[in-house]
């Protein structure tokens, strides 16, 4: 059966050594995150993954969901055991707003929370993930009385969150949505349609379940335009806040797929189901954008948490499983054979996956303080500029975590051999569930287009031109340490080959539009691997300094920069062909005609 042990120390050295998080004091909630209590959080969450989320993995994938005759769905064993241990120690509203029952403690740390979460257990992990999204579009954009009614509830955990944008023929396009909403007089609408593959949307672990939900007012303009989102709770909500009547709102049947078994993928039938606008008319997406951004970013880290738990069961197959000789000679002369770990070309595969997972942890959580900042910091030009690297880095960590932690799952489960391939080594479900971040929350070649085609050039250029800046600084500030020079060289190569391809665009989408579609998913990964280079760059600028302190932290930090120079050496370079083939433009892609397909 796999294992999972939570990055514990690495989570830690990103937070103090790397980002220096006691920078961020003045910010509400920061204050009480003293590196006590961070390390404390820290600890405690990975507990309750490793000893009651990772053993339910398993469970989960064989047992899945069953939806019985009278339209309720039943969880895998222990799931909703577990769900009640989440919410008891508070781990639902650890980030969420005091005045309705949440800790305040900084987002950075839930992100810390949601990756240990969806390494053990990515399929439990949804029920409460879509939770926390659902909270944070009601906190911005509920009325006074629907946060008074919904959010201590869902911050306690007793009732869950999900979000319904998806019909039968309308996923990536929502101006297409059909689901209607007529007014019943009252101030309330009834909304009628079917959504479909809607996470978590029927379950037995809460007593209500609160669905946002988009759908068309009667008259409203066609396309996104005429889109309004709505609360529409399972269980009607009186106003003493107690649970009265069933809404019109059922599952109409749940999903058998690829992987997330444990997690319930529900057809939701709205049959005049009472619903409340939240936020303005016709400003649905406005609203639901919220969510859907939360979500972006909850769905990288799912990218990053299935890389990281694959690998750690690769490393260890890799150090057991003894096959041939070292290509210098044996390394463990008393066995009939070397670990297969010996070997350049495991350790090859092992080490791009874990300098992928060092650095995309390392971009997750400096994207979570920006997130942070944007939210909580009174000084509104440092909102801002946190605001637009949210902006810009969403789709990059979106679809860059998850095509890579998709990839490493697969070349984890390459480590194994045939045994990786049988169900029994626990790798099949990893690689299963990895392929479903690639899709939903906008599939990737979605978010591509969306950093191409709305985050570059938006304000101007701001966000992209900041993140140059910053990138270039740090390259200026360390170009003469000797210790850095294996970092900072390439990452300088890398960042001009990013600012060529910008400029490339500029140049020629504009006028071409169809060289930015053809060049943006190549482009988004050219912009992640050199903010992963970045990343690399600092946390190689950290671990010097501090191998410089001693305190027999040396070792670790040798790992660091080994693990960095890897990355530098062989994964960054990836940014030429990229460079090469968006200049390629989108001719070849676009002469075929389609019959020719
Ligand atoms: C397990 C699971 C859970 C889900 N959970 C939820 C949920 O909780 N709530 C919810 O609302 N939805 C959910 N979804 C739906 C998911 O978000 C959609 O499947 C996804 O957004 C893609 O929509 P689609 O399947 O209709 O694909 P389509 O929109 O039909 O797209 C098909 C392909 O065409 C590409 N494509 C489409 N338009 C363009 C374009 N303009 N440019 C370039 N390429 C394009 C897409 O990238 C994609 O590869 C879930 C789906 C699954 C499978």
């Amino acid at each position: 059966m796999p294992a999972y042990k939570a990055p514990v120390e690495d989570v830690l050295f990103l937070l103090n050594d790397v980002f220096a998080i006691e920078r961020y004091n003045n910010l509400p909630g920061f204050g009480d995150a003293t590196p006590d209590v961070v390390e404390a959080i820290v600890a405690e969450g990975a507990k309750l993954c490793e000893d009651l989320f990772a053993p339910l993995n398993r469970v989960g994938d064989q047992e899945g969901c069953t939806r019985r005759t009278d339209g309720t769905v039943t969880t895998p064993t222990g799931f909703k055991e577990a769900y009640r241990a989440y919410v008891e120690a508070g781990w639902m509203g650890l980030s969420a707003p005091p005045e309705y029952g949440g800790q305040g403690l900084p987002t950075t740390l839930n992100t810390v929370m949601q990756e240990f979460v969806s390494s053990s257990n990515l399929a439990l992990g949804m029920y409460p993930g879509l939770t926390q999204g659902a909270i944070a579009a009601l906190v911005v954009h509920g009325t006074e009385e629907q946060k008074r009614t919904y959010l201590p509830k869902m911050v306690e955990g007793a009732w869950t969150g999900t979000m319904n944008l998806t019909e039968p023929h309308c996923g990536t396009d929502l101006g297409l949505i059909r689901t209607k909403a007529v007014p019943n007089g009252d101030g309330s609408y009834a909304i009628t349609g079917t959504k479909i593959f809607i996470s978590a949307g029927e379950h037995d672990m809460a007593e209500n379940i609160v669905h946002l939900v988009l759908a068309r007012i009667e008259g409203a303009p066609q396309g996104t335009k005429g889109i309004t989102l709505f609360v529409v709770p399972k269980v009607l909500v009186g106003p003493d806040g107690a649970l009265g009547e069933r809404n019109g709102v059922s599952c109409g049947s749940i999903e058998h797929k690829m992987g997330i078994h444990g997690n319930a993928t529900c057809v939701m039938n709205y049959d005049g189901a009472q619903g409340w606008i939240v936020g303005q008319e016709n400003r649905g997406l406005n609203a639901m954008f919220v969510m859907m951004n939360e979500a972006r970013l909850a769905v990288g880290v799912q990218g990053l948490a299935l890389s990281e738990v694959a690998y750690q069961n690769a490393v260890t197959y890799a150090k057991e499983r003894l096959q041939g000789r070292a290509l210098t000679g044996p390394k463990a002369p008393d066995k009939p054979a070397d670990p297969i770990i010996v070997h350049p070309d495991v350790r090859r595969t092992l080490l791009s996956i874990k300098a992928f997972n060092e650095a995309g942890r390392a971009l997750l959580l400096w994207t979570s303080l920006k997130s942070d900042v944007a939210h909580r910091s009174g000084d509104e030009k440092e909102r801002q500029s946190a605001d637009d690297h949210m902006g810009l880095m969403t789709p990059i960590v979106k679809g860059v975590l998850t095509d890579r932690g998709f990839d490493n799952a697969v070349k984890a489960q390459q480590m194994f051999g045939g045994h990786g391939y049988i169900e029994e080594s626990g790798m099949s479900q990893f690689v299963r569930d990895a392929r479903i971040p690639m899709i939903y929350e906008g599939a990737n070649g979605i978010q591509a287009m969306d950093l191409v085609g709305r985050k570059l050039g938006k304000d101007g250029g701001r966000a992209v031109m900041t993140f140059f800046n910053e990138v270039g600084a740090f390259c200026e500030e360390n170009a003469g340490d000797e210790a850095l020079k294996g970092y900072v060289a390439p990452l300088k190569e890398g960042l001009s080959q990013l600012q060529q391809a910008t400029l490339w665009f500029m140049n020629n989408a504009l006028a071409k539009p169809d060289n930015a579609g053809a060049g943006a998913y190549d482009y988004m990964h050219l912009f992640g691997l050199v903010a992963m280079g970045y990343m690399w760059a600092k946390i190689a600028r950290a671990a010097t300094d501090k191998k410089k302190l001693g305190n027999g932290v040396g070792e670790r930090m040798d790992a660091k920069l080994l693990t960095g120079r890897f990355y530098m050496e062989r994964m960054l370079p990836e940014t030429g062909t990229l460079f090469t083939r968006i200049q390629a433009g989108s001719d070849a892609a676009m002469s075929i005609p389609v019959e020719m397909f």
